[in-house]
């Protein structure tokens, strides 16, 4: 008798535990998609103070594409064009963004990487797939960082490539701060990033942007698996419009690099 009930509280268990470990873990949350960026959607209604609830790590831009967007520590910084840096108010906008909860699994030692191409493949040879998300963090001091952000445009707004024709770059010697991102799975195309997407922040908060490349010696890259993915699309008649049937592929690769 003593042993039937345990057998049935050992099931119970099971069961309780069971759909906890397929449901739980992090959610990369997304505002919007990248092929309305790269179409000229720069107006978007959600929140900063909004999206500081659906994480505390990521990256986007600013209504009127005012700057690269660093969402670190819970905080929202917007990296303008002239390189400055500031807190984004709560109640300013973004057009695209993503972030999530960070709560890495997993690091890895990065040696040395002479560049950016070099430090991805190294963090993908320490990858289990490629078909989920990765959040990254990589704190520390940087040999070289090299970011760029983009202007503040004007309605009827250009599509991005064109955007970026006026791109500020700025370049960066040992450098101390946080590169983080996402590495996106090559599904995801025409709504994320496929890839890598990596945005840096330099520990002043003096200095920032999407990275454009990089040199990394002795840095430990955390990185957090994420198997769920919650999209919320904008619903104001700018993206309803937008005829989104046309692969963007090339377009995305000139304006990320
Ligand atoms: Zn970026």
């Amino acid at each position: 008798m003593q042993r039937r009930a345990l057998a049935v509280l050992g099931i119970c268990l099971i069961f309780a535990v069971l759909p906890i470990t397929a449901h739980s873990g992090e959610v990369l949350f997304q505002y919007a998609t990248i092929d309305a960026l790269l179409a000229g959607v720069y107006d978007g209604q959600l929140t900063n103070g909004e999206l500081k609830k659906q994480g505390n790590l990521g990256l986007g831009t600013f209504n009127a594409l005012d700057g690269e967007m660093v969402v670190l520590d819970g905080k929202v910084y917007q990296v303008k064009v002239s390189g400055q840096v500031h807190l984004a108010p709560d109640n300013g906008k973004t057009p695209f963004a993503a972030v999530t909860t960070f709560s890495p699994k997993k690091s890895v030692t990065l040696k040395k990487a002479g560049n950016l191409k070099e430090l991805t493949q190294l963090i993908d040879e320490s990858l289990p797939t490629k078909n989920i998300f990765y959040a990254l963090k990589i704190e520390g001091r940087f040999a070289r960082m090299k970011t760029r952000s983009v202007p503040r445009q004007n309605r009827p707004y250009p599509p991005l490539v064109k955007a970026v024709e006026k791109q500020a770059v700025f370049e960066f010697k040992n450098v101390e701060g946080t590169m983080l991102g996402f590495r996106c799975p090559v599904f995801v195309k025409g709504v994320n990033v496929p890839g890598y997407h990596l945005h840096f922040l330099s520990k002043d908060r003096k200095a920032g942007g999407h990275v454009l490349d990089c040199t990394v010696e002795n840095l430990t890259v955390q990185i957090d698996p994420i198997h769920k993915f919650n999209l919320v699309l904008p619903s104001d008649p700018d993206f309803y419009r937008l005829d989104l049937d046309r692969d963007k592929s090339v377009e995305l690769k000139k304006v990320e690099k």
